[in-house]
């Protein structure tokens, strides 16, 4: 056990879930942990797609934290054609009131949501994610009126993020603006073409194989996942082994970030483990549920 829910020092983690599997096994875990998580991410496609498996979930988790924020992460890619489907998205989202805001690293979307925003009662909260690059000062300055929170890019170091954490001087109550993620597989590379369409086999008028899981082999033989999207028609190679700061969570223990464990491809079983992992804090290179692992850009930066 790391923390006390009621400890003024807490630790914040924030939770990106991709399926139900996924969040009914953060939840089997944040039942019996003394935790504490403020925030829950969940992909906003999959989410629209199947709100009675989610209904009872979101449930559950509410009445386990009642203080719980719940956000929708949507594509990473969106073009003018999915217009209707933001329409159809906020729509869901003004009535089903349990969803306090969306997460998302484009222009189109946060662009989308401001705009709702400034024509209605109900303001829904923006987050920008990774890929938005809000990376310093300016861009911080830039956006932080129409932001209400933001992912610390990627690509930055741990002296940048520092330096960015400092340089924004973020006022007392803004001090968890930004979320940092310390677990998950990185996105490589999007591509904003269908490479289902290249292979001849677009699948966007097959609703069922509109999220698939694929690999593809490089030349010295590493496999690396793909997550095809073909209702927006959009991949995204992921890097061979996750992203896991486990060992730099110490230096991150100062009440300034949220830190975020953001699952994509882990099954049920996985998400439970490398949860139960992180939370019980001993870091026992024998019992870590990933064999190989990264730490991205913590030491390197910006290539
Ligand atoms: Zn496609």
């Amino acid at each position: 056990m790391i923390d006390d829910k009621n400890d003024e020092n807490k630790i914040r983690f924030r939770i990106f879930c991709t399926n139900p599997e996924q969040f009914a096994a953060f939840l089997r875990v944040y039942d019996n942990c003394r935790v504490y998580v403020d925030r829950i991410y969940l992909d906003a496609d999959n989410v629209l797609d199947d709100p009675e498996s989610w209904r009872k979930l979101l449930i559950d988790a509410k009445s386990l934290n009642p203080e719980l924020s719940l956000y929708l992460s949507l594509p990473q890619v969106l073009r003018e054609k999915d217009h209707p489907y933001l329409e159809q998205l906020y729509f869901f989202m003004t009535n089903d009131p349990v969803f306090e805001g969306i997460l998302c690293g484009n222009l189109e979307g946060i662009g989308f949501w401001g705009e709702k925003n400034e024509g209605s009662e109900h303001r829904f909260r923006v987050i920008a994610d990774h890929n938005f690059y809000l990376w310093n000062r300016d861009a911080y300055l830039s956006w932080k009126d129409q932001l209400d929170g933001a992912c610390i890019p990627l690509e930055l170091k741990e002296g940048e993020e520092r330096k960015l954490l400092d340089s924004c001087n973020l006022p007392e109550k803004r001090s968890f603006f930004f979320d940092k993620i310390i677990y998950g597989y990185l996105p490589m590379m999007l591509t904003a073409n269908c490479v289902a369409k290249t292979d001849g086999d677009c699948r966007a008028l097959r609703p069922e194989k509109w999220r698939e899981t694929i690999s593809i082999r490089d030349r010295k033989g590493v496999l690396f996942p793909v997550q095809t999207n073909c209702r927006h028609c959009f991949n995204v190679i992921y890097n061979s082994c996750p992203l896991s700061l486990h060992a730099q969570m110490e230096k991150w223990k100062r009440n300034e970030v949220g830190l975020r464990m953001h699952f994509t491809m882990e099954t049920a079983e996985n998400t439970e483990a490398i949860l139960r992992w992180f939370w019980g804090n001993q870091f026992d290179d024998r019992n870590r549920p990933f064999s190989q692992y990264t730490t991205g850009h913590e030491k390197r930066g910006v290539l």
